[in-house]
């Protein structure tokens, strides 16, 4: 039974509404039927924004949907049910390594690194949500562990921003998956890179550095079966929260709240070992293409 105070929302969600498997109402009713109240939808240096907004407005014309469309939040609520999606600006931008933004998706042409990137994130709105995603995966070879110098620039750039900064726990990340495709691909297997954003979020928080972890799925939804896997790694906040002196109707300050919350530790997350979608999920979505990037069309994000 759903608890009516809960707020449910997945930070980072790749749909690939070009392959015409699916449509933003099919995902819009999967949202809904799974109670995720927040759904961050983007792809790797790509704004979507825009056709986010053009998808908002054609299902408001179906008439099952009333929608509102600003500049930050798109928000859906379906007539039928009642439930409400919100869907805000997103994007995975990959520089020194990847980072998300929640809250600004446009305007990183010019910024050749990630704390350019930060910077403008925070600049334009400090409520802004700022993840640094699988920060422990070699950012073009996913089974390989990230060298030590990098591991050092991660810590470095937690240390300066905390406070601003999470670290991500990854639903496509499996254990044992990583360590076989490490030992298959890398020669050796790659470790658990979840376990290690906690151990960095833990050590930090004991050198007096906040920089917490949320989790997301991360799921790259290439078929309309794996949006069954959306709400995978979905985190739970106490919906009053998010929802105190909600700026209507642009609902802008809901990002800002949860950030808010998540820095106080408010919020719940899932045992790191539920997180994770399926085996099959992992690999026909994910593993697969990028495996044979010339037989998938866009093998990545
Ligand atoms: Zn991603």
């Amino acid at each position: 039974m759903e608890d009516s105070n809960e707020f449910r929302a997945e930070f980072h969600a790749h749909p690939f509404f070009e392959f015409e498997r699916y449509s933003f109402e099919d995902v819009i009713n999967e949202a809904g039927k799974k109670n995720l109240d927040f759904l961050a939808l983007g792809r790797l240096n790509r704004d979507i924004y825009p056709e986010l907004q053009k998808h908002a407005e054609e299902i408001i014309k179906t008439g099952g949907y009333i929608s509102s469309i600003e500049d930050k939040i798109i928000r859906i609520t379906n007539k039928r049910t009642l439930c409400d999606v919100y869907i805000p600006r997103m994007v995975e931008s990959r520089r020194e390594i990847d980072i998300i933004t929640i809250g600004k998706s446009s305007g990183f042409e010019d910024c050749k690194t990630v704390e350019h990137i930060i910077n403008k994130t925070l600049e334009e709105d400090e409520g802004n949500i700022i993840i640094l995603d699988h920060p422990f995966v070699e950012k073009d070879k996913t089974f390989k562990n990230i060298d030590k110098n990098t591991e050092k620039y991660i810590e470095n750039l937690c240390k300066k921003y905390a406070g601003d900064v999470f670290l991500e726990l990854n639903g496509y990340c499996v254990p044992w998956m990583r360590k076989l495709g490490g030992l298959i691909f890398a020669g050796k297997p790659a470790e658990d890179c979840n376990k290690k954003a906690i151990e960095l979020s833990e050590r930090l928080k004991q050198e007096g550095y906040n920089v917490p972890v949320v989790s997301d799925t991360d799921g790259h939804f290439r078929y309309k079966w794996s949006l069954g896997g959306l709400d995978k790694a979905a985190m739970t906040f106490d919906r009053d929260k998010v929802f105190e002196n909600a700026s209507i109707p642009d609902y802008t300050n809901l990002i800002g709240n949860m950030k808010k919350q998540i820095m106080e530790g408010n919020y719940k997350m899932k045992p790191l070992n539920e997180i994770y979608v399926g085996a099959l999920h992992q690999f026909c979505n994910f593993a697969l293409p990028a495996m044979f990037p010339k037989t998938f069309k866009l093998p990545r994000a």
